[in-house]
C-alpha cells in the first residue's frame, strides 16, 4: 500500500507536475482544483498528507485547513501548505491554523518532495517503514508476510490490505465505509457487510488458541486494531 498524499492545487500546470512527481516517487495521489471539492472528497477518505494551496476557489486552502483542525478524524492529518511569494507575511498565521509545514511556490519540486518525505515520517513513522509490529504481530511489507508469534500466517490479498491498514493506525477506530475506501478502492461499489466478512477471515486466521483477537469491534462505530485489549 502506497501512501496516499491529496493535491489541492488550482494551477493546472502546478498540479499536474506535482502529480507526476509524486506518482514516480510511488505516492498515490488525487487532485482537486477547488477546496470545496476536496473538503467534501476528505469526508470520505483521509489520505496520508494533504498538500494545500493557499488561495482557492470555493474554499480557501487557511479554512479547510482550519476546518479540518477541528474534525477528529483529521486533526492529526499531516497538512503541508503551499503559497505564493508575497504571501509570506501569512506563515505564521498558517501555522497556527494547524498546518505542519509552509512551502513559498516557487520551489523545487526534490526540496518538495524530501519536505513530505520528512512530514510523514514524522507524523507516523509506521508509514514509511518497512516492517510493522505490535505485540507478537509482525508484518513484513517488502516481502508482504505476517508472522504471530515465530509462525508464519497466511493470509488472503484483502486480509492482507485489511491487516496493514490496520497496523499503520492502531487504536484507531474506522467505520465500515473508511475500510471500504481505503483498503478496497475507490471506485467500489462493495457491500459495508463485505468488510465484516473479511475482517471474520483475518480474526480467524492471525488467532489461534488463547491469542488475543487483535481486531476490536466497536459497536455503532466499525473496527479497530487494538492489541491492548
Ligand atoms: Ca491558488
Amino acid at each position: 500500500m502506497h501512501p496516499m498524499v491529496m493535491v489541492v492545487e488550482d494551477e493546472e500546470a502546478l498540479s499536474s507536475l506535482l502529480k507526476y512527481n509524486l506518482e514516480a516517487e510511488g505516492y498515490e495521489v488525487e487532485v482537486y482544483n477547488r477546496g470545496d471539492a476536496a473538503e467534501l472528497r476528505l469526508q470520505e477518505i483521509v489520505p496520508d498528507l494533504l498538500l494545500l494551496d493557499w488561495m482557492l476557489p470555493g474554499l480557501s486552502g487557511i479554512e479547510l485547513c482550519r476546518r479540518l483542525r477541528m474534525k477528529s478524524e483529521t486533526e492529526q492529518l499531516p497538512i503541508i501548505m503551499l503559497t505564493a511569494r508575497g504571501e509570506e507575511s501569512e506563515r505564521v498565521r498558517g501555522l497556527q491554523t494547524g498546518a505542519d509545514d509552509f512551502i513559498v511556490k516557487p520551489f523545487s519540486v526534490p526540496e518538495l518532495l524530501a519536505r513530505i518525505k520528512a512530514t510523514l515520517r514524522r507524523a507516523n513513522p509506521a508509514a514509511t517503514s518497512t516492517i510493522l509490529s505490535h505485540g507478537d504481530i509482525e508484518l513484513d511489507r517488502e516481502k508482504h508476510r505476517v508472522h504471530r508469534n515465530g509462525r508464519e500466517v497466511r493470509l488472503g490479498p484483502t486480509e492482507y490490505r485489511l491487516l496493514e491498514f490496520f497496523m499503520s493506525a492502531p487504536g484507531r477506530v474506522f467505520s465500515r465505509e473508511q475500510l471500504l475506501n481505503n483498503v478496497w478502492g475507490r471506485e467500489n461499489y462493495i457491500d459495508e457487510r463485505t468488510v465484516d466478512v473479511h475482517v471474520g477471515r483475518l480474526r480467524r486466521a492471525i488467532t489461534r488458541g488463547r491469542e488475543t483477537n487483535p481486531v476490536r469491534t466497536v459497536r455503532g462505530a466499525g473496527y479497530s486494531f487494538d492489541y491492548s485489549s
